[in-house]
């Protein structure tokens, strides 16, 4: 895997971390890449890479429930069968007990290749001390998203619409598209064809204010890359937590803006590169933040301070 090359795609939350603390960024876009060869990456690479896997318990939910509505959908789309919703919490009660398990006993370290599909979480790695009451109401709240997914008109919706007018159900992996001479990253939840449109839907599983800007980019997906008019795409967002959904649109002018925002944030990237065309970057050219908050909820705040 170590022969693999680090290529430059931009995305949300590629964005996201350049704009936290460049420090962070430059460990979790330059300094981890090979970490996953445990017998071979040298100690800041390995610990950089395990370091980057780790998510907190939000996160976690999020990723529990992303990636069981997208098995339920995908099996509702190849077999025509929809998982009763008891069998679909079952499934997510044993992978979050697993998961857990797993990462309590901080067993990632020891794991050898891609930690795409293991659990570590940050409270365990930091031993934060989470009361069980704390990880309880995580799960239940799984629970409750799923039952939400259960009953959103989507799955009529899915149930009824015919198997080629599916367009994606990539919760978990996303695709990588050209964007002038570079690559963009898009994950979609789900989008199908719909009275000559096309529908987009988000699942959220948080309480936070609606990303305005990732919706931009998946209607800009879609107009891009499914070659649709920016008027036929409707993004629908379901706040699984709360029951509440809306309905986004956006303009010509909305998705001329977003596009013009990727080509800005990639130049910045890039000028922050010791060569561009390999993609090659200078710890010392990532500074840290000054922000003590930022750092207190940061992944790689174990080994940072140990390095230059
Ligand atoms: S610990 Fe702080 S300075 Fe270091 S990478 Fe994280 S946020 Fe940046």
């Amino acid at each position: 895997m170590g022969d693999f090359k680090n290529e430059f795609s931009w995305s949300v939350s590629r964005d996201a971390a350049f704009k936290e603390c460049r420090r962070k960024y430059y460990y979790a876009y330059y300094g981890y890449w090979g970490g996953w060869d445990r017998n071979n990456a040298d100690y800041v690479t390995r610990t950089l890479y395990v370091l980057k896997q780790l998510q907190n318990r939000w996160l976690w939910k999020g990723s529990v429930v992303h990636h069981e509505i997208e098995r339920v959908l995908k099996e509702l789309v190849t077999t025509g069968r929809l998982v009763p919703f008891e069998k679909s919490v079952e499934r997510v009660r044993y992978m979050m007990r697993e998961g857990f398990r797993y990462s309590r006993d901080k067993l990632y370290w020891d794991h050898d290749g891609s930690m795409k599909d293991k659990t570590a979480l940050f409270e365990h790695e930091y031993e934060t001390g989470t009361p069980d009451e704390v990880w309880k109401k995580n799960y239940d709240e799984v629970v409750e998203c799923l039952r939400a997914f259960y009953e959103s008109p989507v799955l009529e919706e899915i149930k009824n619409t015919p198997h080629d007018k599916i367009i994606s159900i990539e919760s978990m992996n996303g695709a990588y598209f050209p964007f002038s001479g570079d690559k963009y990253f898009v994950k979609l939840d789900l989008a199908y064809e719909k009275d000559g449109g096309i529908e987009i839907v988000d699942w959220k599983t948080g309480s936070s204010a609606a990303d305005d800007f990732q919706f931009r980019l998946y209607t800009l997906y879609a107009a891009r890359e499914l070659d649709a008019p920016h008027e036929t795409i409707s993004l629908t967002e379901y706040k699984l937590q709360s029951g509440e959904s809306a309905v986004h649109k956006f303009s010509k002018e909305d998705l001329a803006a977003a596009e013009e925002y990727i080509k800005n944030s990639i130049q910045e990237m890039k000028d922050s590169l010791s060569d561009p065309d390999e993609n090659a970057a200078v710890m010392k050219d990532f500074p840290r933040t000054e922000d003590e908050k930022t750092c207190a909820y940061c992944n790689f705040r174990k080994i940072c301070f140990e390095l230059d």
